[in-house]
């Protein structure tokens, strides 16, 4: 049982003016396993202030000594990566092996990746009289989510610090525990006092005063696109820059001259990552309709083989989803596919029969599903595939563009011109080629409802700079 009971506000641990909590669920085990402060608009105020004086003395520090501060931090998440993976393992339910490479190792990553990119100027360009050159936009506020919990919280983070912002994260309810172990590395390392502050809480408080508060300059949000339309909605009362990563419902286009096997399998173990709690996830796999009967057949048996069980079980890919709550959302989805007409290739809405405790949902296949289906139109966040048949390139590239979302996507093919041809047809921010690997300095964000700007790279930096031009 992990208790944080103050808030990190201007370099100190600081109770909050409330008495509130919120309690952090094990969802494997169905047990309290953390409580942290649930904070008010008190507090935001107060770490909003922190930030703002801070901002006069981080955004004029050199370039060399932010990045030596980053990489710092870099080190400590490395040095601490063990307790990392095992906090979130237990507050989110992935299990441990994976936890250690993605939930731990990935972020470490991302702030190391920035202490590179931290030490270099801002580059300055000449355009006729003027001198064209970049600043920190300022102070920021960041709402997170909880499937990636830390890696979306460095993600802004990183670049942030880089840039020479000053910032407010407020993390997930779901997944707060990580987060005070940032803070507590943050509060070893050598940042001035109110660079960096933690204020958990409710969404629809600490959130929603973060994103219209007049003295923040940025909102960064990741999260459901209905509470980034929120978010850009109180935003828009002080015209603050906005950034969202949202949903997405990604289509994996499986060409007929692709490697079958290897394309159809792939695609089952990505929408099984995470029990599919995963923004980017392949939940729409397109194949076409003379070979449907043949992916179904390597889909169920690659689901058959998924080892799902206890997250701290080195062995397991699978472990529960994150509440009930999001079970019962899933569940909802897969009784609808079936009143709806798609084919249950396996799985279902049952638990499964060895899974009595934990929110566990098997990885389900569904088979004959028409895009109009709203399991082939919404956002499931679960284990749930949907195949879906198709008659031509032409008809794959349809499918795979209708829809609200376009956050990534995945081509397979042997042909690789081909590929890239189709590739460059989706209207998706990413696509993985033949199974082309997450790249943590790749731009990563969403056309259309996926979402507004860009995270990670040179390009996530991008997003926290201002322009200005001087005229001589
Ligand atoms: P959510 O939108 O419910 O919550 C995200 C965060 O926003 C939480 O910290 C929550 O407390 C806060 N929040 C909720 N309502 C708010 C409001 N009205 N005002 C201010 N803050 C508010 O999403 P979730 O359930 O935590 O995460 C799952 C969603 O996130 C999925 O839709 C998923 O696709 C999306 N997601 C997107 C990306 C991406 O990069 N595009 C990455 C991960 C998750």
């Amino acid at each position: 049982m992990k208790i944080y009971d103050r808030l990190f506000i201007n370099g100190q641990w600081v109770n909050p003016a409330g008495s509130e909590t919120i309690d952090v669920i094990d969802p494997f085990k169905e047990e309290v396993c953390g409580r942290v402060p649930s904070g008010t608009s008190q507090e935001v105020s107060a770490a909003v202030q922190a930030a703002q004086d801070a901002f006069k003395i981080w955004s004029r520090v050199a370039p060399r000594e932010r990045a030596s501060a980053i990489q710092g931090i870099a080190t400590a998440l490395e040095a601490r990566s063990e307790e990392i993976a095992q906090t979130i393992t237990m507050e989110l339910g992935m299990p441990i092996s994976l936890s250690k490479t993605i939930q731990a190792g990935l972020p470490t990553a991302v702030m190391a990746s920035y202490a590179h990119l931290a030490a270099e100027e801002f580059p300055e360009e000449q355009i006729g009289h003027s001198l064209v050159m970049r600043e920190p936009v300022g102070v920021c506020g960041f709402i997170t989510p909880w499937n990636f919990p830390l890696h979306q919280i460095i993600g802004k983070v990183g670049p942030a610090l880089a840039a020479g912002c000053t910032m407010i994260v407020k993390p997930s309810s779901m997944t707060p525990l990580n987060a005070f172990l940032l803070a507590e590395i943050i509060a070893e390392a050598k940042l001035p006092p109110g660079v960096f502050n933690l204020v958990s809480g409710a969404g629809r408080v600490v959130g929603e005063t973060l994103a219209q508060h007049p003295n923040v300059d940025l909102v960064s949000f990741t999260g459901s696109t209905r509470a980034g339309r929120r978010i850009a909605e109180l935003a828009a009362q002080s015209v603050k820059r906005v950034t969202l990563e949202l949903g997405g419902k990604s289509a994996n286009v499986i060409l007929e001259d692709a490697d079958f096997k290897k394309a159809v399998s792939n695609g089952v173990k990505d929408i099984c990552l995470n029990s599919g709690q995963v923004c980017s996830a392949l939940s729409r796999m397109l194949v076409p309709m003379a070979r449907q009967a043949e992916a179904v057949a390597i889909a169920k048996q690659t689901a058959e083989k998924i080892s799902i069980g206890d997250p701290g079980d080195p062995n397991n890919y699978m472990g529960p989803l994150v509440s009930e709550a999001q079970r019962r959302k899933v569940r909802g989805y897969i009784n609808e596919g079936i009143q709806e007409g798609a084919n249950l290739v396996c799985g279902g809405p049952e638990t499964p029969a060895a899974l009595q405790r934990g929110y566990f949902v098997s990885p389900t296949i569904f088979s004959d599903v028409s895009n109009k289906m709203s399991i082939a139109q919404d956002e499931i966040f679960g284990p749930v595939l949907c195949i879906i048949p198709y008659k031509d390139e032409d008809e794959a590239v349809n499918i795979a563009n209708d829809s609200i979302y376009g956050l990534s996507g995945a081509v397979w093919s042997r042909n690789e011109e081909r590929s890239r041809r189709i590739a460059r047809r989706l209207r998706t921010g990413q696509v993985m080629i033949n199974g082309g690997k997450f790249n943590p300095l790749a731009p990563f964000g969403g056309y259309k409802q996926s979402g507004r700007g860009r995270e990670l790279g040179k390009y996530g930096l991008e997003e926290f700079l201002e322009i200005k031009s001087l005229q001589f």
